[in-house]
C-alpha cells in the first residue's frame, strides 16, 4: 500500500477539523505543522461556550457572520493558550484565509501557508504573504486517499457493469457510467 503524503495526511486533518465547524456559511479548517508534528488544529466556530450558527443561525453584519472565530485563528490562538512557538511553523488550510487571518498567519511567524481550496483570495493578502517572505502553495486534498475501500468498490461496480453489458446492455451505454465509477473511486 502506498504511504499518502505529509501535505495529504495533513490537509486530510484540516478537512476533518471542518467538521467540526459550527458555522452554516462555510466549514473551515485549519492545522499548524512544525517539523511534521501537528501542533494544533482550529475549526471556524462560536467562542467557548457560546451559542452556535447552526443552532441559533449566524449573525450577519457586513455580509459576514462575525459570530466565529476564524479556523486559523483557533488554531493560533490554541497555540497561545498552551505556550505552544509558532515561529517557522506551516499552516495547512481548507481555505484560502482571509485578510484579518493572513495578518495572524504572519505575525504568528508562520513561514509557509498550504490551503486546498482558493476562497475570495484576497490581493491585498497576497501581497502581505509575498512582502512577509512566506510561502504560499495549493494543495487540493484527494479525497480518495482517506477510502481504504476504493480499488474494491471498483472492482465491485466494474464487475457489475460487465454483467449489464453481457446481460445485454448497448456497451455505448455502459462506457460514461464506468468512466464515472473510476473517477470516484481511484486515486487521482
Ligand atoms: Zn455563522
Ligand atoms: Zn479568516
Amino acid at each position: 500500500m502506498d504511504r499518502i503524503s505529509w501535505d495529504q495526511y495533513f490537509m486530510a486533518q484540516s478537512h476533518l477539523l471542518a467538521l467540526r465547524s459550527t458555522c452554516t456559511r462555510l466549514t473551515v479548517g485549519a492545522t499548524i505543522v512544525r517539523d511534521k508534528r501537528m501542533i494544533a488544529g482550529g475549526y471556524n466556530g462560536s467562542v467557548s461556550g457560546g451559542v452556535h450558527c447552526i443552532d441559533e443561525g449566524c449573525y450577519v453584519i457586513d455580509n459576514h457572520c462575525v459570530r466565529t472565530i476564524h479556523a486559523e485563528m483557533n488554531a493560533i490562538i490554541q497555540c497561545a493558550k498552551f505556550g505552544v512557538q509558532t515561529t517557522g511553523a506551516e499552516i495547512y488550510v481548507t481555505h484560502f484565509p482571509c485578510l484579518n487571518c493572513c495578518k495572524a498567519i504572519i505575525q504568528a511567524g508562520i513561514k509557509t501557508v498550504i490551503y486546498a481550496a482558493d476562497y475570495k483570495n484576497h490581493p491585498y493578502a497576497i501581497e502581505l504573504f509575498e512582502d512577509a517572505g512566506l510561502t504560499v502553495r495549493q494543495v487540493e486534498l484527494e479525497e480518495m486517499i482517506l477510502d481504504t475501500n476504493s480499488q474494491e468498490k471498483l472492482n465491485l461496480t466494474a464487475d457489475l457493469l460487465e454483467k449489464l453489458a453481457s446481460a445485454g446492455l448497448d456497451a455505448e451505454e455502459v462506457k460514461p457510467l464506468y468512466e464515472k465509477a473510476s473517477k470516484l473511486y481511484t486515486k487521482m
